[in-house]
């Protein structure tokens, strides 16, 4: 596509004014994670919406405690045969009830909306549903199927809804992710992967004065184990290994029996997590009697960049020139359920939501400028099939 063919779909195709007095709905409708009823009171909401809108739309119960997820498509439901587009959004937030009338409330302020979940990611949501519809009343519309996948815990890992996302992955030829876009306005091509540890050390108690060659200090053994772990850090390859809390101890004057302490772990592609993983599982202090508990693992596999998903990225940047913007790539060291899809090696783009700031702050906003001619990318994108 050259630079200067028409898109069937331009940023004036979206009534931003209607836009913005329905994602004022969404974010009234307040959703944290661990809410489940607040969560699908915001479940409600889209699907009546996307009914509404006449599209096939199917709701399955949340599990872990968690709210429900919304599927939402046009066309034929996509097979191994006949592959689709999947479009991956949530719907709660990290703000807890309450945040709208206390520190964040709608407040509209020059060139920016501000609100509980505005950024991350009410708009990308509603984005993808208006997209959707735009793409449906163009011309035969969508050549393949296309689905949105609403999930209601990706805030806290997706946990519940991981198996979700990666099945209809499978039937996928090509994956958007509509999280909020990095600054300036950023798609993400990469994320690292994440794992999360809590270990325990445990050494034995003893009067610091008159008994001390009978403990043996937990302090001092996960101090050194702090240190190795601190070692495994190598930024310029992207990986991330940080002590986040330690805790041990009961008194000054006894030696520590315990000490406890949380690692992040970050990582750029499969190599670096087999790697970094099982050295960390392994994990054993040369102390005498210290016993080293550990527990966790992998929450999100690493989503590397791929010639597919390069392919993908040259293939939306033309789309957004012609739109009249550049769309520029870049690798996050966040998460998001982009890492699931891009993990499987399915050519996945990220971070196509609206531009703004503040994620999960008090001063988390949208610039409403940059929403119509995303949108009018993600419609656009809509209308492709396999071949392209
Ligand atoms: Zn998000």
């Amino acid at each position: 596509m050259s630079d200067s063919s028409p898109l069937p779909i331009t940023a004036q195709d979206l009534d931003l004014p209607a836009f913005l007095n329905e994602l004022r709905k969404w974010v009234d409708i307040e959703s944290p994670t661990a809410d489940a009823d607040a969560v699908n009171r915001m479940v409600d909401h889209v699907e009546t919406l996307a009914k509404t809108a006449g599209f096939a739309v199917s709701r399955a119960p949340g599990t872990l405690g968690r709210g429900d997820i919304l599927t939402v498509r046009h066309g034929p439901s996509p097979n191994p045969d006949q592959k689709g587009i999947l479009i991956l959004a949530h719907l709660d937030t990290v703000h807890p009830i309450g945040t709208l009338t206390g520190p964040l409330p709608w407040k509209e302020e020059g060139s920016r909306i501000y609100g509980p979940g505005i950024y991350d990611m009410k708009s990308g949501a509603l984005m993808a549903l208006e997209a959707l519809k735009l793409a449906r009343g163009c011309g035969d519309g969508p050549k393949c199927p296309v689905t949105i996948l609403f999930v209601a815990d990706e805030e806290t890992g997706s946990r519940a809804s991981r198996a979700t996302t990666e099945a209809e992955a499978k039937n996928a030829f090509c994956v958007l992710v509509v999280e909020p876009a990095r600054d300036g306005g950023k798609v993400v091509t990469a994320r690292r992967g994440s794992a999360i540890y809590e270990i325990a050390v445990k050494g034995r108690a003893a009067h610091a004065g008159t008994n001390s060659q009978k403990g043996r200090s937990a302090i001092r053994a996960a101090s050194k184990l702090v240190l190795q772990l601190e070692d495994m850090n190598d930024l310029a390859n992207g990986i991330g290994v940080s002590v986040g809390t330690i805790t041990g101890g009961t008194t000054r004057n006894t030696i520590p029996a315990e000490c406890r302490f949380q690692l992040d772990v970050r990582l750029p592609d499969a190599a670096a997590t087999e790697w970094v993983i099982p050295q960390i599982e392994a994990l054993q202090s040369t102390e005498p009697d210290i016993e080293v508990q550990i527990e966790g693992g992998l929450t999100r596999p690493a989503f590397a960049r791929s010639e597919a998903g390069d392919q993908l990225f040259s293939y939306a940047a033309d789309m957004a020139q012609s739109l009249g913007y550049s769309l520029i790539g870049m690798s996050s060291g966040g998460g998001s359920d982009g890492n699931f899809t891009g993990a499987l090696g399915i050519p996945t783009l990220d971070g196509l939501g609206p531009d703004g700031e503040g994620a999960h702050t008090h001063v988390e906003c949208i610039y409403p400028q940059s929403v119509a001619q995303r949108t009018a990318l993600l419609a656009n994108l809509m209308l492709a099939s396999p071949s392209n």
